[in-house]
């Protein structure tokens, strides 16, 4: 059994799995179930809604929250959200760099700043070592710790069932998360001083969206690599921007999809969301210390200029600047600025886009009289928007159930899969003039 209020959120797609709500429990009475969904262990003795007053899927209040990080009004028509400036770099350590996802800033930041005494450890998420593709949190109190979380793992994880710990460990620490961990943290500290003395940065990772965590094992499936004979699986294996590539027990290693990992993505969250990300409206992160995203500009030639692995960082606050300007200080991380114009591009299309289709389907919730997550803001939504959605919806469907979405990645893995991607981008360099 659940609480009935969160019963609710998860009956109605609410509940974006962030493990807050495990993580809050003073009476440790829920768990997650094995699609990381909270259930309930022993019964609520008290009823002091904890659990709900830190959900993210239920209710983020955007102007409360801007209002909280940066004592400002909250300006709906921008998703990138409120910033000082915008930073590429990278780490100075050639391994974490070449091992990250993008140019390793994150795990060298965190690094330096445990090395120096400004945090005592960092809440990171690292691949589950016994369940092949997931994802887990971890309190990490060694450098090896925070080395070992390098790169994206893009699965539902339930990073905030960390909380727990944190509230038991003496110290103060990093925390990196998306978009749905980052409000539910924020809304903690708002209410639980001695919570918000423990975080000492918040790193957002940028987010599209993440994927159901099938999703690495049916491609596993479908390439008839068998489980039992895979010592790892990495998201970001390779050059930048890298592609899904399996580690076999004997050494040799195996690449899932054919391009990189954008090509692969673009199939995989089509086929593999999970239902709450499609009424995701914050893409930037906009309520970290920091934002990291992958710096996807392309130059007028249609290349990525920054192809040799780099982080690009939106700074948000002074805490997030302060932490920046040490590292490079100290010589751990190499970081250039460039302006806004360069930076609107790929970055920010993804942002507006996933916010407008994001009030597009709250909108067609709250015609049906459905439960929909409250941001306490409306976008003005035209027509074409709602006429892109539907657009986007029709490629949606083959995700709508096990079978049509394992369908739907057979074709996609498939020389049939491959020709269509050939013909997507030719048309793609046709609309460039390249
Ligand atoms: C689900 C997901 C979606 C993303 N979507 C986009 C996008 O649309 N556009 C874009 O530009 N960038 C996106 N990113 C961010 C990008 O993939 C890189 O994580 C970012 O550029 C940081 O790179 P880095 O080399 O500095 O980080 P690294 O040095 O590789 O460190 C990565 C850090 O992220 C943490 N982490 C990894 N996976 C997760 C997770 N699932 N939940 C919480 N923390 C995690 C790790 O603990 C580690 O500390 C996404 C990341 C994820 C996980």
């Amino acid at each position: 059994m659940v609480p009935k209020r969160l019963l609710y959120i998860i009956n109605n797609n609410l509940c974006t799995r962030c493990g807050a709500c495990v993580g809050i429990c003073p009476h440790e009475c829920l768990f997650l179930d094995k699609n990381n969904f909270p259930s309930q262990q022993n019964p609520c003795p008290i009823e002091c809604n904890f659990c709900l007053k830190v959900c993210p899927g239920l209710e983020v209040n955007f102007s409360k929250l801007t209002r909280q990080v940066f004592e400002k009004k909250f300006d709906v028509t921008n998703p990138m959200g409120e910033f000082k400036k915008i930073l590429v770099g990278h780490s100075t350590n050639k391994t974490v760099r070449e091992n990250a996802s993008s140019g390793g800033l994150i795990t060298q930041l965190l690094v330096y700043l445990f090395e120096n005494n400004k945090t005592d450890g960092a809440i990171v998420t690292i691949a589950d070592p016994n369940n092949l593709g997931k994802a887990k949190p971890m309190l990490a109190t060694s450098k090896s710790e925070i080395l070992e979380a390098t790169q994206s793992k893009y699965v539902i994880c339930p990073v905030n069932q960390v909380i727990r710990t944190i509230r038991k460990a003496k110290g103060k620490f990093a925390f990196v998360g998306l978009p749905c961990h980052v409000h539910s943290i924020r809304k903690l500290m708002a209410i639980d001083r001695k919570f918000s003395e423990k975080i000492s940065l918040i790193v957002g990772l940028y987010c599209h969206m993440t994927l159901e965590t099938d999703a690495p094992v049916d491609m596993l499936e479908i390439s008839k690599v068998s489980l039992s004979d895979i010592k790892q699986l990495e998201f970001r294996s390779g050059k930048w921007p890298g592609g899904i590539v399996v580690t076999m027990k004997d050494g040799s290693l195996k690449k899932m999809h054919k391009g990189h990992i954008k090509d692969a993505f673009n199939i995989l969250h089509r086929l593999y969301y999970p239902k709450r990300c499609l009424y995701c409206i914050d893409g930037s992160n906009e309520f970290a210390d920091i934002s990291v995203a992958d710096p996807w500009m392309k130059n007028q030639n249609g290349q990525y200029p920054f192809h040799k692995g780099s982080s690009l960082v939106v700074v948000r606050t002074d805490v997030g600047k302060k932490f920046l300007d040490l590292a490079q200080k100290g010589g751990a991380l190499f970081l250039e600025e460039i302006s806004i114009e360069s930076f609107l591009d790929l970055n920010l299309l993804m942002m507006k886009k996933k916010r407008k289709m994001a009030f597009v389907r709250i909108e067609k919730l709250r015609n049906k009289k459905q439960p929909f997550p409250q941001y306490h803001t409306l976008l003005k939504i035209t027509n074409r928007d709602r006429f892109n959605e539907i657009l986007s919806s029709i490629e949606l469907i083959l995700g709508k159930t096990e079978f049509t979405r394992k369908l739907g990645l057979r074709i996609a893995l498939s020389p049939i899969g491959s020709l269509i991607k050939k013909i997507g981008d030719i048309q793609k360099r046709r609309k460039r003039g390249l």
